[in-house]
């Protein structure tokens, strides 16, 4: 991930958390870099945003869980020193999280109404959330998140996964096979350099189903 994407993401969970410091009240719910919904809970000791999942789960910023978080410390520190974290190379998350302080604290003021919802349309949820761009092919776009490979992944209407051109992962794959200039179908689709739309599929999360 480059450092841009770091910090447009760093900006992202920051924005989505207002309140810093101890406040009683949650954020409004956002979507995570893994795919999940979640509502800001605290900020903890280490300048982490803290959130609360769909089943009352907590989480980091990114959107992930203490169980894989740990794992991921865990092989980080089997791995040969100055080697690339595992979790880095395996592209299974955006989470460079090296502290789990606040991910064990109970938090008996929330309750399972305050948890946030599974969106019924991720398009809709997104509306005023985050940044719209227009595609090459005149479809509205809104930004969802920054997948594991540094990619921004963007939704249409119809619910359908996009770069912030416009492309689907069959149009970039087509792209990214051929040899030459774009001819037949592909021609008229922009040529970028986004190399894949993969998102986390979490099993709690919204593209857990099929959202291509
Ligand atoms: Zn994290
Ligand atoms: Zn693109």
């Amino acid at each position: 991930m480059s450092d841009s994407h770091a910090s447009k993401l760093d900006n992202a969970t920051r924005l989505a958390c207002p309140m810093e410091g101890a406040t009683p009240e949650l954020g409004p719910p956002v979507l995570l870099a893994s795919g999940r919904i979640g509502r800001c809970v605290d900020v903890h000791a280490a300048d982490r945003s803290v959130y609360v999942g769909i089943k009352g789960q907590l989480m980091c910023a990114h959107g992930e869980k203490l169980k894989s978080i740990s794992g991921w410390i865990r092989d980080d520190t089997r791995l040969p020193e100055g080697a690339p974290r595992a979790r880095a190379t395996s592209f299974t998350s955006v989470c460079d999280c090296d502290d789990v302080r606040g991910l064990y604290a109970k938090r008996p003021h929330i309750k399972p109404t305050d948890w946030p919802k599974q969106p019924s349309s991720l398009y809709d949820f997104l509306e005023n959330k985050t940044e719209e761009v227009v595609g090459h092919d005149g479809y509205r776009l809104r930004f969802a998140l920054v997948n594991p490979r540094g990619v921004d992944v963007f939704v249409n209407i119809n619910e359908k996964k996009r770069c912030r051109h416009g492309n689907s992962a069959t149009i970039l794959e087509r792209h990214r096979k051929r040899v030459g200039p774009p001819r037949g179908r592909s021609k008229g689709y922009p040529v970028c350099g986004c190399h894949s739309l993969a998102t986390p599929q979490r099993q709690d999360g919204v593209f857990s189903y099929n959202r291509k």
